[in-house]
């Protein structure tokens, strides 16, 4: 027998590595956008076609690269910047590993130009399969660029993973704002098919952030700024009344790199505390520098997830931090016209401190500065839906005794038929706990859980409405405009077409704003906005469930979003029309999710239980 074992060839290898390196575009776009930065870059300028499918390209002023090391950048654990095992513990760059351009190389078609300030002329060099298949001398200015094509087009598998251009550009933008986020003192600008997204001037931090998270944030941005000897942080967190119904606009930088960390997410809630409703998210952007040899960069680059030496200091000190920023800038908010509606009917806004607050606020150092007139405006959190019943009128009453329902509906619609004796016998309704109603039906009685009830009639009625008859929308008569996140701006571009069957007239305009000029008529106008923000938070929820479609997802989202909660207290009215409503859904037993609308007691077996 002879034997089997042999080595990868270099580019299969490559192409393998790859695989952990570079998922989608947006992978490469951070990797690129990274070596500009390392490279000292002070503009660096991203280009985009189809999403980066076609084309993603990083041009920089840096320091450029010798002819050798214009080759050698390309092999694997090739890298500039760390030399030995020591040089791990005190990492200053953002790469380090010297795997991006190896593993670009062996997925994508390669064009790179690069000259260093001393050069007279720079190098040009084109790779396909991991080889370098042309190389020559170039004039150009200092710098580089670096030009990857057709991404994929030699992993076909992976290239059909690849998700819609919208959904891929959403991914790019987040990317590219979490390094543009970090360096104002860099100019960035990005560019997809031909069209600038961003144009962002050197600046302060401040600046950039009202650059990339939009001017409504320009006065209301309060900084924070601890240091001490163990850590520094740094950067901004937007006043309470900025808080959103979704979690887009919230950054965490350890020593310039982008994390996620639900853990550090947690300490920023807590010192908001009760400023803010307890489902909405507040606005940051913050920075923690430490020393290096303090976290653990080294885990897989892709992950964003970071390990700290002491957790615990780094929480309390963010906590803290934050809650001092909070308490020396005055952040009561006014009540003006401009303040969300949701927010200004919450009648604790204006309310003073409970005896119970008081007495731990003021055994705390932080107590003086929130006892000045106009600061105890302590918001708590009241069920979100208080104005529900703007959202939930009865529809007309149907002749048929079912949905008309036509072919293509989602999949979780399907006909089922109910008897006469499962019929319930509106009449004597009652309401348990604000959150159950108990009818009774000829054979027993039902337990409907009023919120599952409510999600699955709107989810039958928003699948009727974008498969056929549109839902009435009503004009508004001021329209609002809605300022989003970049990515939920792309987000709610893909969803337009079918918020406008549910509604929703939205029109884009431009910078990442749409304005409101229609909601649908059981939406009261003033909520509008707050509606929209909360039904992109729970599709996003939704959107790594690749079983769904799109619209699948919207239905879901808008539906459990839009439902009535628990906890609220019914009318009998309200409640009678929540239960011919129910029955009259094609599914009536089950959400759209398959939680349970109702469970059944029967009289016979009740009886029996009894022992009669
Ligand atoms: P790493 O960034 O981890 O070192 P990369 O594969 O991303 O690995 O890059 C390899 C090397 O190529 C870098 O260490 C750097 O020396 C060089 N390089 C890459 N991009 C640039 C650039 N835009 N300008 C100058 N040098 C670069
Ligand atoms: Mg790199």
């Amino acid at each position: 027998m002879p034997d089997i074992i042999q080595l990868l060839p270099d580019n299969i290898a490559n192409q393998i590595a790859a695989g952990e390196v570079i998922q989608r575009p947006a992978s490469a776009v951070k990797e690129l956008l990274e070596n500009a930065v390392d490279a000292g870059a002070t503009e660096i300028n991203l280009i985009v076609n189809d999403a980066g499918k076609a084309l993603i390209q990083v041009i920089d002023n840096g320091k450029g690269m010798s002819e050798t090391d214009a080759r050698m950048a390309f092999e694997r654990h090739a890298t500039s910047k760390i030399k030995n095992i020591e040089d791990l513990f005190k990492i200053k760059t953002m790469g380090f590993r010297g795997e991006a351009l190896a593993s670009i190389a062996a997925v994508a078609q390669v064009e790179l130009k690069s000259k260093r300030p001393e050069d007279e002329t720079g190098v040009f060099i084109e790779i396909e399969n991991s080889m370098v298949v042309k190389q020559e001398p170039i004039a150009m200015q200092t710098g580089t660029s670096i030009a990857m094509k057709n991404l994929f087009f030699n992993v076909p598998a992976r290239r059909n993973f690849l998700k819609s251009n919208a959904a891929e550009l959403r991914h790019i933008v987040d990317e590219f704002i979490r390094v543009a986020m970090s360096f104002p003192e860099i100019f960035f600008s990005f560019t997809s098919n031909g069209q600038e997204v961003f144009h962002l001037e050197k600046g302060s931090m401040k600046q950039r952030i009202v650059q990339i998270l939009g001017n409504s944030y320009a006065a209301k941005l309060v900084p924070v700024q601890e240091q001490t000897d163990y850590m520094n942080i740094y950067g901004f967190v937007g006043k309470p009344e900025t808080a959103k119904k979704t979690r887009g606009d919230q950054y965490f930088f350890v020593n310039n790199r982008f994390i996620k960390s639900a853990y550090l997410n947690h300490a920023v809630m807590n010192a908001f505390d009760e400023m803010i409703a307890k489902d909405s998210f507040p606005m940051y952007t913050l920075f923690i520098d430490l020393d290096p040899s303090q976290v653990d960069i080294n885990v897989h680059p892709t992950k964003q997830e970071i390990k700290f030496e002491d957790e615990k200091i780094v929480y309390a000190f963010v906590q803290s931090a934050i809650k001092h920023a909070l308490a020396q800038f005055s952040i009561s908010p006014t009540l003006d016209f401009e303040l969300d509606a949701s927010i200004q009917s919450l009648d604790a806004i204006s309310k003073p401190f409970t005896d119970e607050k008081k007495s731990s606020a003021s055994s705390s150092s932080l107590y003086n500065t929130f006892t000045k007139k106009n600061q105890s405006h302590f918001i708590e959190s009241k069920s979100e839906l208080k104005h529900w019943r703007d959202f939930y009128e009865p529809k007309d009453k149907l002749t048929d005794d079912r949905w008309p329902l036509t072919g293509g509906q989602p999949a979780a619609v399907q006909q089922l038929h109910t008897t006469n004796e499962q019929r319930p016998t509106t009449g004597n309704l009652l309401q348990l706990h604000n959150s159950f109603i108990a009818v009774q039906t000829e054979r027993g009685y039902y337990l409907v859980h009023q919120q599952n009830a409510h999600e699955r009639i709107l989810y039958e009625r928003f699948a009727l409405a974008v498969e056929g008859k549109p839902i009435a929308t009503q004009q508004s008569l001021f329209p609002a405009t809605i300022e989003l996140h970049a990515a939920d701006a792309v987000l709610l571009k893909e969803l337009l077409p079918d918020m406008n069957h549910l509604g929703y007239q939205l029109e884009p305009f431009g910078n990442n704003t749409f304005v409101i000029q229609g909601t649908p008529a059981d939406v009261s106008q003033g909520n509008e906005k707050m509606a929209i923000e909360k039904m992109l938070e729970q599709y996003k929820h939704f959107s790594n469930d690749l079983k769904y479609s799109k619209r699948e997802k919207l239905l879901r989202s808008l539906a459990l979003q839009q439902s009535i909660k628990a906890g609220v207290s019914l009318t009998g009215k309200e409640m009678t029309s929540l239960i011919e409503d129910l029955f009259n859904c094609a599914v009536p037993n089950t959400t759209a999710n398959g939680k349970p609308t109702y469970l059944e007691f029967k009289k016979d077996e009740l009886d029996k239980m009894f022992g009669r």
